[in-house]
C-alpha cells in the first residue's frame, strides 16, 4: 500500500459559483504545484465536465476520479464518487432529470460552462445547477449505491447545506461510512460541538471554487490504488488502509 494526497472537492468552470479560471490547465498545474496525487471534480448536480477534466489528468499523470456534489430535496450536499464512468453517467443523467426544472440566470448565479480540454468553450448548461433534486438523502444515497458508488456528506462543519445544518442531527440512516469536512475546519472544536462526528472517518477537501483555495485542504489515503472502491476501505480501516485528514 502507500500513501496518496487527495483533494476530492473541486469545482470547475461549469458550476455557476465557480470561477471561469478554474480551467483543466489551471486545475492540474495547481495540483501538481500543492503534490496531490488524486482529485475530482465534483460539480453541483453534473458531470458534463469530467471528460474534459480526466482527459488533462491523464495527460499530466494525475488520478481524476469521476464524482459529483448532489444537492437533496432537504438541501443537503452529499459528494458522490464512482469508479465506473457508465455507472457515473447513467447515475448523473437520473440526476440531471430529477432537477427541479429551472432555468440558470447567469446573470445572477453566473455562466455554467462545459470546457473542452484548450479551454475552448464548447456549450452551456441551461438548467440551473444550484438546485435541488426532488430526492430525498435516503433516495439518493440508494441511487448512489444502485450505481455502484461511494458517498458521503460533503461539508459537515458547514452553516448550511450540511446534515446537522438542515435536519439539526446526523440519523443513523443512510449509514455513511464517512464524513466531509472543509479546509478551515478545526476538528477539536468541530468534536466538542457534535461528539458523535468521533464515530465517523473524516475526509477533508477544499471545495475550490477558486484557483488559490485548490488543495487548501486535502486528506491523506493510504490505500493499495487510487479508486473509489479502495478509499471506501480505508474509511472502514480495512486490512490498514487508513486517512488522515
Ligand atoms: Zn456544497
Ligand atoms: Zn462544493
Amino acid at each position: 500500500m502507500k500513501w496518496f494526497n487527495a483533494d476530492l472537492h473541486i469545482h470547475s468552470v461549469l458550476s455557476p459559483c465557480g470561477d471561469l479560471g478554474m480551467s483543466p490547465q489551471t486545475i492540474v498545474d495547481k495540483l501538481i504545484e500543492h503534490k496531490i496525487d488524486i482529485f475530482s471534480i465534483t460539480d453541483h448536480n453534473s458531470m458534463k465536465n469530467f471528460d474534459t477534466y480526466y482527459e488533462k489528468a491523464v495527460e499530466n499523470n494525475l488520478i481524476c476520479i469521476m464524482g459529483i456534489e448532489v444537492q437533496t430535496q432537504e438541501e443537503i450536499h452529499l459528494l458522490a464518487f464512482f469508479d465506473s464512468h457508465e455507472d457515473g453517467y447513467a447515475f448523473s443523467r437520473e440526476l440531471y432529470d430529477s432537477l427541479l426544472p429551472i432555468q440558470n440566470d447567469p446573470e445572477f448565479f453566473g455562466d455554467q460552462v462545459i470546457i473542452g480540454v484548450n479551454d475552448e468553450i464548447l456549450g452551456f448548461e441551461e438548467k440551473a445547477l444550484i438546485n435541488s433534486s426532488i430526492w430525498s438523502m435516503d433516495e439518493a444515497y440508494a441511487k448512489v449505491e444502485e450505481f455502484n458508488g461511494f458517498c458521503y456528506p460533503a461539508h459537515e462543519d458547514a452553516s448550511s447545506f450540511s446534515i446537522i445544518a438542515q435536519l439539526g442531527f446526523i440519523p443513523q440512516h443512510p449509514n455513511f461510512q464517512a464524513i466531509g469536512i472543509s479546509a478551515k475546519c478545526n476538528k477539536e472544536k468541530l468534536f466538542t460541538k457534535y461528539p458523535n462526528l468521533k464515530n465517523y472517518t473524516l475526509i477533508r477537501s477544499s471545495d475550490a471554487h477558486y484557483p488559490q483555495d485548490i488543495a487548501s485542504g486535502f486528506s491523506k489515503f493510504f490505500i493499495n490504488e487510487p479508486t473509489v472502491d479502495e478509499i471506501k476501505k480505508a474509511c472502514s480501516g480495512i486490512d490498514g488502509r487508513m486517512i488522515i485528514s
